[in-house]
This record gives C-alpha cells, structure tokens and sequence, in this order.
C-alpha cells in the first residue's frame, strides 16, 4: 500500500490525506491481541491529536504504510492496556531494568508486561505540563528529570491501569528514578524490588548468581500471581521470542545505517528501538509491525530512494530525547542520525538459548552497556568515529536528571574528535530560538 508515493517525511494533515485511500477491510485487518471485535488500531496520526496529543501537529512522520500501523499501535498503548485489564490480563509494571524484566513477565500468558518510563513522553506530546505540575505537588524537587511525570501519571490513574504488580529496579540503577520508584510506596503502591547488582571486573560471576536469585523470585511472584506453575521451557519460548525481535531491530538499525539515502526517519527509529523493551504491550503484534518496517526499508533500499538528502550530515544521537520533535528539527536541518546510544542497549543484547534461562538472562544483563562505565556505554559510537562515519555528536540531556548530566561530561571528554553539543532538552513546548540558532551553529561546525 502507497507504493506509489515517494518516499518522505510527512505532516499530519498529508497523513489525514493519504490514510483517505486506505480501503475499510485493510484497517479490519490490524488488530492487537489479535481481537478483530474491539482490537484494532489502524487509524491516521490526527485520531490522537485530537485526543490531546497536540504535539503531532508540529511533527512529520514517515509516510510507508508500515509507519502508519507503528503510529497506530504505539499511540493506542494506553487504551490497550485498559482492555487488557478489562479482559482478565494481569498487567505488570516492570520499572528501571531495561530489557530483562519483560522476558520473564511474558513467559505467561495473559500477563502483559509495561515500562512506565516510557510515559515520560506524554508531557512532550500533549505539550502539557500537567503530570510535571502533578509531581511536584507530590513533593519531587523542581529540578528532577522528566520521568517524574511517571510518579504523576501512578498517582493521576488515569494513563494506564493500576498494575496487578509493579517490579522495581534499584541498586546500580538510576538514583533518580530509584527515588521516583520508592516514593510510589508514598501514594499507596506496594513494588517488588529487584536489586540489580555493582558490575565490576572479575565478579562478573558472583553477581551473575546475585541476578539469578533475583530472576526467579520475580518468576515466584509471577507463578503466585497468575495461578499458573509454568516449566523453565516456557521462560526459553519467551527468550527466543524475544530474541527474534532483537535480531529484526539490529538488520533493521544496520540496513538504515549502511544505506545511501536515509530509508526511514530518526523519530520512527527511535520508536522501534523503544520497542525491544516490551513491544508496546503486545509483543507476537509489534513484532509483525517490526516486519513491516524492515520490509519497507529493504525495498527503498533497493530502490535507493528515502527521506532525506543524500548529502545529509551523519551524527550520532546519545540519550533519546524527551521531546521527540528534536529528532524532527536536527534532520530538517540537514542532518541524518547514522546511530544511537538511548539508554537502552539492554534491550539490544542477544540472549543464550543454550544455557539455563535465568544464567542466560543474567548475562545477557550483565553483556549491555546500562550499568557498566561510561566508556563502555559510548565504545560504539566512539568506532563509528574513528572509521570516519560519524561527523558530530548531539548528546540530549534530561534537565534535572542529575545522572545523566554527570555522564553527558565525562562523554564530551572521551568523544573530543569530532565536535559533539550537549544540549538540554527543555519542558513541554519549550523550544526557543535560541535553542534552534545552537543547533544550526554545532552543524555549521560539522561543515
Ligand atoms: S536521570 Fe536519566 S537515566 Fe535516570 S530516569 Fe532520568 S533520564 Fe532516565
């Protein structure tokens, strides 16, 4: 479907136009929990503009048909974890981790497992400060990072169901989001703590066996909670499962950065690395959505046709950005993001089908990027630099977040061959000019 039109980064009235020749029995056919009575998705961005989501009118969005069912799916997460509730699911809240949690939490069926970090971009979206507001009448300091909108959004009960279960991630975590999390028990929620383990050289195994203690009381819980007193096969279905996405989103993340022309857009990009973590909600559909999209890719690819410039200026983008409509404006002004370090790698690393599932879990937690060094977290992006593929480096730090200001200066020092912005990214609709003359100026410098 669109075959015809060419390739391109459109607003949301062209998306309104374009959705117009989408015929009623293909948007029958899209449905998440594979419910063809109350699941489907499929509808044109404006549907959730006009839910409050007032930033999309600012936004341009991809035009393939394989991006119009990714918008649809990733924008109606709330209301599908609403029906899974209705429904009888259990719906976990896994907090703080990055990757591991979901693995387990999907090993049964019916449970869906959900980040609630992942909300943080609802203030962007709605341009609305009002989870921001709600925090600090919660008492979070003024200077927090963004994901405090998720203690709000607990408290407000109303941008997803009250979790059958929340597990919670502390330790060698984030401290800020750690204090976000304990102050959840403030406001009547009761988590479960996971506590990840310091990596440090030569103890990789004992705290290797430190995570496998904590993997299967988070399975205890699980078999408590759900009724059901699964085997260890149904925890390897779940790796493989999540395995095959992780191996379509990597040929994904390679074939966008290898191709001439860039074939899909920094925002949908970001949106599927995201993904990895817990598949919106619906792991069996995102991944057919993650199809699609590699789908797509290959034929512009073949094609050699995509959305920006083929002089486009290669970057690296590390920290994802709260407000998504900066990925938007670096490209619009003549950049292209060639790869990324969001935080997320977690989600990223293969996981052993070969050894015990939770050993396997455990390594493969212990094998990404989040917990170990700076240095191990930006080695990446630090080949990419040397082969000369990357031209600059914009790194978005989260105002407040005392954690990843403290990375953003240690990374500056170790990137200093190529010229490298650490920008704040402001609040909701906060954008200035002075902001976009910054930008405009570290591309100068790349020139
Ligand atoms: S400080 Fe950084 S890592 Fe911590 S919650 Fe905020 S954005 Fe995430």
């Amino acid at each position: 479907m669109f075959s015809e039109v060419a390739p391109k980064r459109i607003t949301l009235s062209e998306w309104s136009r374009q959705f117009r020749k989408v015929p009623d029995e293909v948007i029958k056919k899209f449905n998440y929990y594979q419910n063809s009575d109350w699941g489907r998705y499929l509808s044109p961005p404006a549907t959730f503009f006009v839910y409050g989501a007032r930033e999309l009118k600012e936004l341009k969005f991809d035009n393939s048909f394989s991006s119009l069912r990714l918008w649809g799916f990733v924008f109606n997460e709330s209301e599908r974890l609403f029906r899974a509730k209705q429904t009888g699911r259990k719906v976990i809240a896994t907090m703080g981790d990055l990757g591991i949690i979901p693995v387990i939490v999907m090993a049964f069926p019916e449970a869906i497992p959900f980040y609630p970090e992942c909300f943080w971009w609802v203030p962007f979206y709605n341009k609305s400060n009002v989870l921001l507001t709600r925090a600090s009448e919660l008492g979070i300091p003024e200077a927090t990072c963004f994901s405090k909108a998720i203690l709000a959004a607990f408290s407000k009960r109303a941008y997803f169901p009250v979790p059958d279960l929340i597990i919670a991630a502390t330790g060698a975590s984030c401290d800020d989001y750690s204090c976000l999390m304990q102050l959840l028990e403030d406001i009547g929620y009761n988590p479960l703590w996971v506590e990840i383990p310091l990596r440090r050289q030569g103890s990789e195994e004992r705290v290797a066996g430190y995570l496998i203690e904590e993997y299967q009381k988070i399975w205890q819980k699980m078999v408590e909670i759900t009724g059901r007193n699964l085997q260890k096969e149904e925890l390897k279905k779940s790796i493989r499962k999540a395995n095959y996405l992780r191996s379509l989103v990597k040929e994904l993340k390679e074939t966008v950065s290898q191709a001439k022309i860039a074939p899909l857009p920094a925002l949908e990009m970001m949106v599927i690395e995201f993904g990895n973590l817990y598949g919106y909600g619906d792991f069996a559909e995102w991944i057919k959505i993650v199809e699609g999209i590699l789908q797509t890719v290959k034929e512009r690819v073949a094609k050699g046709i995509g959305v920006l410039r083929e002089d486009a200026i290669p970057i690296a983008w590390v920290t994802p950005s709260a407000d998504p409509i900066l990925l938007n404006l670096i490209e619009d002004f003549g950049c292209r993001v060639l790869t990324t370090e969001y935080l997320i790698n977690q989600a990223l690393v293969p996981i052993s089908e070969n050894l015990d599932p939770f050993l396997a879990l455990a390594q493969a937690f212990l094998n990404a990027s989040l917990i170990g060094t700076t240095k191990e977290r930006i080695r990446r992006i630090k080949e990419e630099v040397e082969k000369g593929r990357i031209k600059g480096v914009l790194i978005t730090n989260v105002l407040g977040a005392s954690h990843c200001a403290l990375e953003t200066k240690l990374m500056e020092e170790e990137l200093q061959a190529v010229p490298v912005l650490a920008i704040d990214v402001p609040s909701p609709g906060g954008i200035t000019e002075q902001l976009k003359t910054r930008l405009e100026a570290f591309i100068e410098t790349i020139k």
